[in-house]
């Protein structure tokens, strides 16, 4: 006889706003022409910059590492320094350091007070990653070859205690109750022309799936679902920064005020790994702060899906489901660098969410 399969349960969100445990905000540090990966001499010290990834750090990470890895080896100095304990750093750090250099992180924060801490966690390589027209010819190729490395070593940690990477079905949900438009702050004028390369990719994510009525208890016209890589953040950081120190690494905490404090580290070798620092500590206004704000409810193990629904995402993680409203456009949050949270936003997300699980 045939098994007969049943449509999957899906545990109701809890949407109400006493469930709020906080709400934060961070900034991607985005540049039209794409991350910063190029070596500069400054006094004596060769300087390898990795910053400027946008809102695709965690996702780029280990194949932005990998080429920062490559050019602060080329020299063939050590040791190196890496400033920066964010996604960015303390990948490229274990990269180095797995590469047989001894490394030492100075930052001024760590896990969980840097950005990379506020960021969603799922990968999404091509966020707000460059602009069309100013991302240098050789770009979308490099972005290619630094996401499927990603994509690889991602994997590494699928299936670990604490779950840093997994897989969890996503719901994108269309048209529904009152079938209002997108949800989030307004956008900022004007238009960037965000590069797009997700179809570079379209071999190596799982694809999505038009699902029939019958197989989704949500209360809209349509639903497409797959399956969608995600980083419990918190648990991610935790393990690169235990694997670091256990493998020899140093962290130091430490601010530079002005790039002329270089010269005090012993370090010959220094890995940029300063995210939106880079702007005020570099003096790059190429970087763009792109405000996100995330509001949290307190964890339930029992939501084991993520939804899209009208501009809105949920992803369950292991500290807390993330509420994020994405609003009209990528221009959302453009130019921004206001950093208070926003409580009247993460309302109506959950407001707008509610009407799915009205009757449930
Ligand atoms: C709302 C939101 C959601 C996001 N979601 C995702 C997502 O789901 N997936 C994804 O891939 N990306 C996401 N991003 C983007 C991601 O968060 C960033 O691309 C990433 O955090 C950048 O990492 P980083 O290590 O370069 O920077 P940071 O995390 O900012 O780390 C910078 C480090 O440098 C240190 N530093 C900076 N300046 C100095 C200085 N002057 N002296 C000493 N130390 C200094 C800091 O203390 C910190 O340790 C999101 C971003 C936002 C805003």
């Amino acid at each position: 006889m045939r098994p007969v399969f049943q449509r999957p349960t899906f545990a109701p969100l809890l949407t109400d706003p006493g469930r709020l445990s906080r709400i934060t905000v961070c900034l991607r540090p985005f540049r039209a022409q794409g991350p910063r990966i190029e070596v500069e001499t400054l006094g004596e010290k060769r300087v390898v910059h990795n910053y400027g990834h946008g809102g695709a750090g965690w996702s780029l990470s280990w194949g932005s590492a990998a080429a920062a890895r490559d050019l602060a080896l080329e020299g063939g100095q050590r040791p190196m320094a890496v400033i920066g304990c964010g996604a960015i750093g303390l990948t490229t750090a274990l990269q180095i350091l797995r590469a047989g250099a001894p490394v030492t992180i100075y930052a001024a924060e760590r896990t969980p007070h840097t950005r990379s801490a506020r960021a969603t966690g799922v990968w999404s390589p091509d966020s707000r990653i460059a602009a069309q027209a100013a991302a240098p010819a050789d770009f979308p190729a490099r972005w290619e070859a630094m996401a499927r490395r990603s994509w690889v070593d991602h994997h590494a940690f699928v299936g670990l205690d604490g779950d840093p990477v997994r897989f969890i079905d996503q719901y994108n949900l269309h048209g529904g109750p009152g079938a209002g438009g997108p949800v989030g702050p307004a956008a900022t004028p004007g238009r960037v022309g965000f590069a797009r390369f997700g179809d570079r990719l379209s071999d190596l994510a799982p694809w999505s799936r038009e699902l029939r009525p019958d197989e989704h208890p949500f209360p809209v016209d349509r639903v497409t679902a797959l399956p969608i890589m995600t980083f419990n953040v918190a648990e991610y950081a935790r393990q690169l920064t235990e694997a670091f120190l256990m493998e020899g690494g140093r962290i130091v905490q430490r601010t530079f005020n002005h790039p002329s404090e270089l010269a005090d580290l012993a370090e010959p070798v220094v890995v940029n790994c300063t995210g939106y620092g880079a702007r005020a500590l570099f003096g790059d206004e190429s970087v763009v702060p792109v405000r996100g704000q995330i509001a949290w409810l307190t964890p339930q193990p029992e939501v084991t899906y993520a939804l899209y629904y009208r501009s809105i995402s949920m992803v369950p993680r292991h500290d807390g489901i993330v509420i994020q409203a994405n609003g009209s456009s990528q221009m959302v949050g453009y130019g921004v660098a206001d950093e208070t949270p926003d409580r009247a936003e993460a309302e109506q997300a959950l407001a707008a969410l509610a009407t799915l699980f009205a009757s449930a």
